[in-house]
């Protein structure tokens, strides 16, 4: 195959990944021009393209290096892995994964049975998209159940007496209840990830990609990071900072013509609640301010 000098990134045309994935792509500093068919678009600044696609064409597409890596959620990646055909080993990784299009993959029963473990699906037929992540799950638990391969919809299965039970991507729950179904085993938990071959490409694309995955880093660390600020007194600061929540030691620096006064600043890991914020008033700090971090290159 003739090598490429651009790198490019496959993702879900439309669907729940799309607009998080280039959310997140264009807060690592990458904007793509818009071509007319929509299925290939061109990266303007940095050498990276798109090709927009379906979701589970992505590890395929990968694997036969038509692109370089692929935003997919788990679910996808690892049934790719235990079903692609005539593959010995996975030629895929896992490089990051991306916070988002967070689910499980779940088995789950009509509501009225009573469920007391794997042992009962003995027999069972089970409905699934996800016949290689089952069926492993299936291996796992000593369990021989008839594994039911559908598209889609296959919650409505139980109800159509085409199965038993299934096995399916859960959220929030609320698909489940409104099929008269019940969770009873979780497979799985998903979330997107960004996904790469093996071996990394050694070329451009090798040191394009290394830049991408630094840039990727420090986007998903600021995107729940908040920088508190805050002034205390020198005598009430250990009892503030007892208080701040995880992260690096804060700064602290002088406050003109206050010599008794202290400013604090911090890098907090996650989100400062006002319950938090209330406490850390009460140990003796004022003038607080919470804000959001937008960049952050240590
Ligand atoms: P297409 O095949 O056309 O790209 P799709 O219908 O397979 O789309 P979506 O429903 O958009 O895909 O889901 C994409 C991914 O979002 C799933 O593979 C999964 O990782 C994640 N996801 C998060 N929550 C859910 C959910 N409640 N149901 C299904 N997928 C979910
Ligand atoms: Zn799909």
């Amino acid at each position: 195959m003739k090598t490429r000098d651009r790198l490019r990134i496959a993702m879900q045309k439309s669907g729940r990944l799309t607009e998080p994935a280039l959310d997140l792509l264009n807060r690592c500093g990458l904007s793509f021009r818009q071509s007319r068919d929509k299925l290939f678009l061109f990266g303007e600044g940095e050498p990276v393209d798109l090709l927009l696609v379906r979701d589970d064409d992505i590890p395929g597409l990968i694997a036969q290096g038509v692109c370089d890596l692929g935003i997919v959620g788990r679910n996808v990646l690892n049934e790719f892995q235990l079903t692609a055909p005539g593959l010995e080993a996975s030629p895929l990784s896992e490089l990051r994964s991306l916070g988002f299009g967070r689910c499980r993959l779940s088995i789950a029963v009509p509501s009225e049975m009573d469920y007391q473990g794997p042992q009962q699906l003995q027999g069972q037929r089970i409905a699934t998209s996800y016949p290689g992540l089952l069926g492993e799950w299936l291996r796992t638990h000593a369990v021989n159940a008839g594994v039911i391969t559908l598209a889609g919809s296959v919650e409505i299965a139980p109800k159509l007496g085409t199965a038993d039970a299934i096995c399916d991507l859960v959220q929030s729950g609320g698909t489940l209840v409104a099929n008269q179904l019940r969770e009873t085993e979780v497979l799985l938990e998903s979330e997107a990830v960004l996904a790469g071959p093996l071996t990394l490409p050694v070329d451009e694309r090798g040191d394009m990609l290394e830049l991408l995955l630094k840039r990727l880093d420090g986007v998903i660390q600021v995107r729940e990071s908040r920088l508190l600020l805050l002034q205390t007194s020198r005598a009430t600061l250990e009892a503030v900072t007892r208080l701040l929540p995880g992260g690096p030691q804060p700064t602290l620096m002088p406050v003109a013509g206050q010599p008794d006064q202290l400013m604090l600043q911090a890098l907090c890991a996650g989100e400062v609640s006002w319950r938090q914020l209330e406490e850390i008033k009460k140990a003796g700090a004022r003038e607080m301010f919470v804000l959001p971090v937008e960049k952050m290159l240590a």
